[in-house]
């Protein structure tokens, strides 16, 4: 592992006196100095530059992190990647956020929620380690979202397999599906009158396109931000994308006891594979309780029966 970030000139100085003691005799080109450690080798360059390498570098690291943070404000991730000034705005107010799981996969039902994090509990969610639910281990996804769920308000809602296949037409393509859904638990939320000073939504569709979607709707959620990779920058749409992943886990963890399989996410050939082994023991219309039929994958389980 190796995380590289550019120390701030007021952290200079104490970094070179922390290490003083253990810095090796040699260093390496353009280098203030360097520590080796046996799980992390720690490297200061003339440019401000810091380098942490080993197994060790996270906790290394994380020492200098939090120095940045709490004497300049700075926000920076084990990744070396720091927050913008954007970014920083939106990690330290009250927010309201949504996200959803299950678009992508052919087994399994749709997850949106929307959360409200006030202000007073962004310790608490960075304490438990929230960060993109992408990045969580699904072992931690089920070990912090119930913590979550006890303390954040948040709204949720299943579209099952049923109800989608029903009402899935050509028109209601997936990105008005999740318009209309991530509307609906927004609303929701907005209806408790949490004091958020903004509500984002992780970007799937232009701003324009969102709303376009929601024509028909009533109760419109307005003034959002959207943002791309918004469950990185803004704790209530990494809150909703961990409680949505988490009911996801559950429901296909109610699927896999039904039918004594591993069903897989995604919508890969092993999808293709698991549905053929299950219209073949179950019939075909066992699917619309299980799957999105609009997917490719009917076709090609289709041709896998013949
Ligand atoms: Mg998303």
């Amino acid at each position: 592992m190796t995380i590289v970030f550019k120390i701030s000139d007021n952290l200079k100085d104490d970094m070179i006196k922390f290490y003083e003691d253990r810095k090796c005799e040699k260093t390496p080109p353009y280098a203030i100095f360097q520590v080796k450690d046996f799980d992390c080798v720690t490297t200061l360059y003339e440019s401000g530059k810091v380098m942490f390498q080993g197994i060790g570098a996270d906790i290394e690291a994380s020492y200098w992190i939090e120095e940045e943070r709490i004497k300049n404000g700075r926000l920076i991730d084990l990744n070396g990647k720091e927050k913008t000034k954007e970014e920083k705005i939106f990690y330290n107010i009250s927010t309201i956020g949504s996200d959803e799981v299950g678009t992508g996969d052919f087994f399994g039902p749709i997850i949106v929620t929307a959360t409200f994090v006030d202000k007073k509990d962004i310790p608490f969610l960075t304490d438990l380690g929230v960060r993109d639910s992408k990045k969580l281990t699904d072992i931690k996804i089920k070990r912090i979202a119930p913590q979550i769920m006890q303390k954040i308000p948040y709204a949720t809602y299943i579209l099952t397999n049923e109800e989608y296949n029903k009402n899935w037409n050509p028109e209601l393509n997936m990105n008005k599906i999740k318009a209309i859904l991530h509307n609906k638990v927004l609303s929701e939320i907005k209806a408790k009158n949490y004091p958020s000073n903004k509500i984002v939504v992780d970007q799937f569709v232009y701003p324009a396109k969102y709303y376009a979607y929601l024509k028909d709707t009533p109760n419109k959620v307005t003034g959002i931000t959207f943002m791309t990779k918004a469950e990185d920058k803004v704790l209530s749409v990494a809150a909703a994308s961990i409680i949505s992943r988490y009911i996801f886990l559950k429901e296909m963890a109610k699927l896999n006891e039904e039918f004594n399989l591993d069903i897989p996410k995604g919508a890969g050939p092993l999808v293709d594979e698991i549905g053929i082994k299950i219209v073949k023991e179950y019939g075909f219309n066992k699917l619309k309780e299980i799957a999105k039929l609009n997917f490719k994958n009917v076709e090609k389980i289709k041709s896998g029966l013949k």
